[in-house]
């Protein structure tokens, strides 16, 4: 099964697929953690890639799909299918994806196109914070931590994203509703779309979820 998830920053894609990753046995593929792996890393292309990912802006096509491309073609042969979060964020990335999938014989079963308004993202944007450790996401009203500071997880140290600030955010839904929010045209064009609604938290989004995908296997068989 290869799943994109798309919806705005903040619509809780991450959520979603840390909540399901087990369950359906597949690869979790997060372009956001891959980049900020690497700035984390101090590598060449963290170095290269940083100040887009800290002014809210995204990183050249180029470099996010080549990541995308080391990452399937690694993993393409376990036959463990995709959840790509976060990639494709752009008309050009989603035409890529398609062409990286089909080199290696696979092809989008689904686009989960999460839908949720503004004010909703806002107030989870601000409030979120994850784990420099393990990357557990929390929000400070929502879902906080049994320690604060402190992941219930890993016991590491939790923060708040340098991105996840009021500024940055307001750029970044700019960017979204500019670059990633029209290709949701293009997987409504090959039938693969499904839309959800997101403002509903994470256990409904889930359900409602888990219930498209049971329904397109029928569908499929
Ligand atoms: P995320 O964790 O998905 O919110 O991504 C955090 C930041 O990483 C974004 O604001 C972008 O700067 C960068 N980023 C993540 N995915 C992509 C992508 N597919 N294309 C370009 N930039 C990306």
């Amino acid at each position: 099964m290869i799943i994109v998830l798309l919806g705005a920053p903040g619509a809780g894609k991450g959520t979603l697929a840390t909540a399901i990753k087990d369950q359906l046995d597949i690869h979790h593929i997060s372009t956001g953690d891959l980049i900020r792996a690497e700035i984390k890393g101090g590598t060449a292309i963290g170095l290269e890639i940083k100040r887009f990912v800290e002014s809210g802006g995204l990183v050249p096509d180029e470099v996010v799909t080549r990541m995308i491309e080391g990452k399937v073609s690694a993993t393409a042969s376990d036959g463990k299918g995709y959840m790509f979060d976060g990639f494709p964020r752009t008309s050009a990335q989603a035409v890529d994806l398609d062409k990286v999938l089909a080199k290696n014989k696979l092809a989008i079963d689904v686009a989960l196109y999460m839908e949720a308004s503004l004010d909703v993202v806002l107030l989870r944007l601000t409030g979120r914070r994850v784990c420099r450790a393990c990357g557990a996401l929390y929000h400070l009203k929502n879902m906080p931590p049994k320690k604060a500071g402190i992941c219930d997880k890993c016991g590491g140290e939790i923060y708040q994203r340098t991105d996840d600030n009021e500024e940055t955010i307001k750029k970044r839904m700019t960017v979204y509703n500019e670059s990633t929010k029209p290709i949701v045209d293009h997987y409504k064009a090959q039938g693969k779309l499904q839309t959800v609604n997101a403002d509903t938290g994470a256990e409904h989004v889930k359900a409602a979820f888990l219930k498209i995908l049971a329904v397109s296997h029928v569908k499929k068989a």
